[in-house]
Parts: structure tokens; sequence; C-alpha cells
């Protein structure tokens, strides 16, 4: 999710790009912010219906697609592959050209293009370039250079500044359920846990924010056994952790939350990233 300032003001600049007309058929998302909610938005400002304030959030295209469930805003990602499969580019590639279902516009999301090597983004130049008017490509990247200059020169760039600091409102409650878990000690369950947050989908960037609070919180609990004490709104889940796990436990599990968050600062999938974590922290505990 995008927070605070940072959500309103690239809302509002989609708004006004809408508005204006000047709302690219070819977008590059880039920088650390959250490139995908941003592209969702943008998504929704081509599908709104209510005209004049698009996207205005209330109406129907528009929860469709912040719900991510508009059948014309297609989310594009392999998750079974590294690099995305050149079957899957081909198939955009003809079916780009079967007009959008209910929408305005056919959108198609790239919400990862650390995917698209050199010869993806070449099969897409074509159909970005000369693609039908209701066609409209959103790409999502860390970092732009990693597309082709020839796709680049082809999109307009919105370059997002990073997710706001820390701040007391941050939600840590997956965290925290992981920890609990992770207290309980019981290999089954960590599985079980990990499994669950694998099906949920999350992005590197939230699976990265989860175990990074895990490790905080496991820090603190560390802190604990040495005397010092935790906030008062964490005492409960440190409390559980020092209670149930050794230093040298919490010492282990903090450097393994620390590596695989690290990792997903990488291209990797992130299945990959807990299936390894939960053979790890077997492991430890
Ligand atoms: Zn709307």
């Amino acid at each position: 999710m995008l927070k605070g300032s940072e959500r309103l003001d690239i809302h509002a600049r989609i708004r006004r790009a809408a508005q204006s007309g000047a709302l690219s058929h070819a977008i590059i998302f880039s920088g650390p912010g959250d490139r995908v909610e941003a592209a969702r938005c943008a998504a929704a400002a081509m599908e709104c219906t209510a005209g004049q304030d698009a996207p205005c959030g209330r109406c129907e295209a528009c929860r469709k697609v912040f719900a991510n469930i508009h059948p014309d805003v297609i989310t594009v990602h392999d998750a079974d592959h590294k690099i995305m499969a050149v079957e899957l580019l081909r198939a955009i590639r003809s079916d780009v050209y079967i007009r959008p279902n209910e929408g305005r516009r056919k959108v198609y999301l790239f919400d990862d293009c650390a995917q698209l090597d050199e010869r993806c983004q070449n099969l897409l130049l074509k159909t970005v370039e000369e693609g039908p008017p209701y066609a409209a490509f959103l790409f999502c990247a860390a970092n732009s250079a990693a597309l082709l200059p020839t796709l680049r020169s082809r999109c307009v760039e919105w370059k997002l500044a990073p997710a706001a600091e820390e701040g007391p409102e941050e939600d840590d409650s997956r965290a925290r359920e992981l920890c609990s878990v992770l207290s309980g000690k019981q290999a089954a369950a960590i599985v079980e846990f990990l499994t669950g947050m694998e099906h949920s989908k999350p992005s590197r960037e939230e699976l990265g924010r989860v175990l990074e609070q895990s490790r905080a919180l496991c820090a603190q609990a560390l802190l604990e056994h040495y005397g010092r004490g935790a906030p008062p709104d964490k005492q409960e889940i440190t409390g559980k952790l020092r209670e149930n796990l050794t230093k040298s436990q919490l010492m282990r599990t903090i450097e393994v939350l620390q590596t695989y968050r690290q990792e997903c600062d990488w291209n990797v999938g992130v299945g990959h990233v807990l299936g390894a974590l939960a053979a790890e922290l077997e492991g430890i505990l």
C-alpha cells in the first residue's frame, strides 16, 4: 500500500494527467515507491466510468480494478519462471486484438519488469507501438535502466518517491503472527504459516517488509534476554519469543531472517524464499 502523502500525491498526479488527457497508453512506473499500486491507479483512471474525476475509486470499474478482478486489466506475471515465458508474451500479442470485455480499455499491467529480458521486451515492442488504440501497457520496474532504450522510448516514465518512513501506523501484524508461530517451535506450524503466506501471493517488497519486521522483533527479544525492555506495544510478542527461544536460537533466527530479507531485494521468487526460509527455521528451532 502507498502511504500518507505519497499516496495522495500519486493519485492526484494520475488524476490530473487523466483529466487533461495526458495519461499515456504506455507508462513505466519506476523507483522505490509502490509501483504496482500506482499502476493500478492508472489502470483505474483508464477504466473509470465517472467521467470528470477519474479514478473516482467508487464506480464499479474502479472498484474492480483496485480489487484486481477487472476482466480488462490483466496483470502479466509468470509465477513459474524467473524470466517470463515467451509463449505468454506471444499470447498477449494476439489477445490485445480481442476487444475489451466490459471496459473502455484493455490494460496489461507488468508488475515486475525484472521478468522481462531482452528477448521478451523485443517481442512486446511492436505491440506497444502499434497495438489497437484501446490497449495500454503499464510497466513496473525498480530501475527503468533495466528496460531496453527502444521500449523506454515508447513509454512515459513516472518515478515514484520512496515509500514513507516507518511510522507509528506501520502494520506489523503479519510479522507478529510469524514470531508467534516461531515461538511455538513446531515445524509443521511454521511450514503451514509460510505456505499460507505464499498463497496470499505477497510481492517481494511485502515479504521483505514482513521479514524485516520479524527480524526487528526477534532482535528486541534478544535484547530483553540482556535486560533491556521492549516498547510497551511489542512486549507481548517479544516476551513470548524470549520465553521460548534461547539466546542462540534467537541469534540464528535473526541471521536467517536478515539473509532472506536481503534476498527479497533481488529477483528471486517469493515461493523460493519462503520454502528455503521454512527449511532453515526448522533447523534452528
Ligand atoms: Zn471510477
